[in-house]
């Protein structure tokens, strides 16, 4: 299958959303947060992020879903800064831009950076974190595809964008990967000052299920278009997992394929906040699978079947 950046550039789909997309940086609205900063002036708003895409690193990595991982890894580009800054990041320092020495990249060297991984025979290019270089993203991709680009590009972020600019990589993106973190307002507004999270990640979602539809698997188990959400257990937080799962069965596809994530532990300031100092235990991630395969979730990411057992034995 053709990764859908080839035909945007062909039928010059691509330059039109270059276009389009670098606009918004000069009186930033890109994401909810409306800063509504010059970008191109060099200003930043919450992102901490200019003209310029940053990144922390790169290269080929394995810890990601073995769908997107194959023989030789996932491309991962780690952008700095972030438009969402959860108090308990476990990328604390890479979100802060000011905590973290980041590389500016143009556009030539951000594709070269592609390339480069598609030449380390990754699966994909996993951009993690876009949401606030989308325009970036968009200009590098010219020269990347003149260098022979041609694996999928996969958007891995927290699922706080808008619709108008996930409409802006309509055609260019084929992997969505979102978090869907928070459902409770209250839990938005206290853990990553953003009220509107849920609301905002359920229209984002909806729109990716739009663009790419159920995540399709090819015949050796690689990803190659679709959505792929993510949710990350929190202490507590089994009502607003409830909610989550049962939104994706009943208004993103029964078929949506889900990765529940038992993997939080307390990092970033999350000290500050009492509730949020425990562990997942093996019982409540139990609880949220088996509540997932009660809402007709059956495309449960592999590795926490893995995941499961080991809790299990370890009882
Ligand atoms: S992308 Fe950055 S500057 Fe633009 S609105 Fe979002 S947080 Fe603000």
């Amino acid at each position: 299958m053709a990764s859908s950046y080839l035909a945007a550039a062909s039928s010059g789909l691509l330059a039109r959303r270059i276009d389009q997309s670098r606009r918004l940086l000069a009186r930033c609205t890109l994401c909810p947060r409306r800063c509504k900063v010059d970008r191109l002036a060099g200003k930043v708003g919450l992102c901490r992020t200019g003209a310029l895409a940053e990144i922390a690193s790169y290269g080929t990595h394995f810890g990601e879903e073995a769908v997107l991982v194959g023989e030789h890894g996932s491309g991962t580009i780690f952008f700095c800064g972030c438009n969402l800054l959860c108090v308990f990041c476990q990328n604390d320092d890479i979100s802060h831009p000011e905590k973290h020495s980041c590389l500016p990249v143009d556009d030539q060297r951000l594709a070269q950076i592609m390339v480069e991984l598609q030449e380390q025979g990754c699966l994909n290019i996993n951009l993690v974190t876009p949401s606030h270089v989308v325009p970036q993203i968009l200009a590098a991709l010219p020269a990347a595809i003149a260098n022979g680009l041609k694996v999928p590009l996969v958007h891995n972020g927290s699922g706080y964008d808008t619709v108008a600019t996930l409409q802006l990589l309509d055609g260019i993106i084929d992997i969505y990967m979102p978090d869907f973190k928070f459902w409770s307002t209250d839990s938005a507004r206290r853990y990553a000052k953003a009220a509107d999270y849920p609301q905002v990640a359920r229209q984002a979602l909806r729109e990716m299920q739009r663009q790419v539809g159920d995540l399709q698997i090819n015949a050796q188990g690689q990803a190659q278009r679709g959505l792929l959400v993510r949710h990350l257990l929190m202490p507590g937080g089994f009502a607003e997992t409830d909610a989550i799962l049962r939104f994706l069965a009943e208004e993103i596809s029964v078929n949506c394929y889900v990765n529940i994530m038992d993997q939080y532990r307390p990092a970033g300031r999350a000290d500050e906040f009492t509730e949020l100092a425990a562990a997942i235990s093996a019982a409540e991630y139990r609880q949220a699978m088996q509540r997932a395969e009660q809402y007709g979730l059956a495309r449960l990411d592999r590795r926490n079947f893995a995941g499961l057992l080991r809790h299990l034995l370890d009882k």
